[in-house]
């Protein structure tokens, strides 16, 4: 089934006088929503108590939780320390998701730094190899890690290579995130068709109709300049994009039901809600 919601809080949450993450899935099950991403972007500070806690809060709500492993994962850096960091970014991640009670982890996979594309492209493979292998290791063999797409010139992450990534092992699926590609490409992102040639029909191709049904959605309108995205905004743009609705034509058109996170700028439980809207208008 298809699934909308926010990544982190949304400015009305607290505004309206909230103040845990408990007391999210409730709020967002009363607006009619159905994943939230907790994200661990400055690292893991839940403990597995809290996060267990919170889990079964969520399923009560019908909220499933998502999780984002932290920034600083890098599996293309030049410190073998930092590479081994990352491993336990994600394992870590993995844990904590599993006492969300939740089966996905998005992680942003690496930056080029000075390297030439290809070698440090290698690098990155090499070490989601590992991570997966480590992961089975452990017993986790029915969590997706998900590599995201990246907006940013000199990051690891793009359509193809986030394909790539993906053919690894199965249980590694795109987080496609569609404003950092359209940051990325320039704001090629436009119409339903740009939307299958550039994103969907290339997954669909390389990893088969499943991966491309089940895969993981980070939707927010991106503003970019030549080296790709600058910063998130919200629905109210109208300059940079992308629009949702050529998407929403495509995902209904291939029957794909992805989990579709809203990462708009302080509006994300709003912007997820009329995402769904559209989606079900059509
Ligand atoms: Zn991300």
């Amino acid at each position: 089934m298809i699934k909308f919601g926010p990544s982190g809080n949304s400015e009305s949450f607290a505004r309206e006088g909230y103040k845990h993450t408990k007391e999210m899935p409730e709020w967002l099950s009363k607006r009619n929503l159905e994943i939230f991403e907790y994200s661990f972007g400055r690292g893991i500070l839940i403990s597995a108590e809290t996060a267990t806690e919170l889990g079964k809060i969520a399923k009560a709500n019908n909220i499933e939780i998502t999780a984002h492993a932290p920034y600083f994962i890098n599996f293309a850096a030049l410190e073998q320390e930092k590479i081994e960091n990352s491993y336990n970014y994600i394992l870590n991640s993995v844990k904590i998701e599993k006492c969300f009670g939740g089966n996905r982890v998005v992680f942003h996979s690496g930056a080029q730094m000075k390297q030439d594309r290809d070698f440090a492209f290698n690098k990155v493979k090499a070490g989601v190899e590992n991570t997966m292998q480590k992961l089975l290791d452990a017993g986790y063999d029915d969590v997706y890690i998900c590599p995201e797409t990246m907006g940013k010139q000199g990051q690891i992450g793009t359509v193809q290579e986030v394909i790539d990534l993906c053919k690894i092992h199965k249980n590694i699926i795109p987080c496609v995130d569609f404003g950092h590609v359209n940051s990325l490409l320039q704001g090629a992102l436009k119409t339903t068709d740009d939307y299958k040639r550039i994103v969907l029909d290339p997954i669909i191709d390389q990893l088969g109709y499943e991966k491309a049904r089940i895969m993981h959605v980070h939707f927010s309108k991106i503003q970019y300049g030549a080296k790709g995205e600058i910063k998130h905004l919200t629905f109210e743009d109208t300059e940079y994009g992308p629009e949702f609705e050529p998407l929403a034509v495509a995902l209904k058109e291939y029957k794909l039901e992805p989990y579709i996170l809203s990462e708009s700028a302080g509006t994300q439980a709003e912007d997820a809600a009329e995402m769904k809207r559209i989606f079900n208008s059509l």
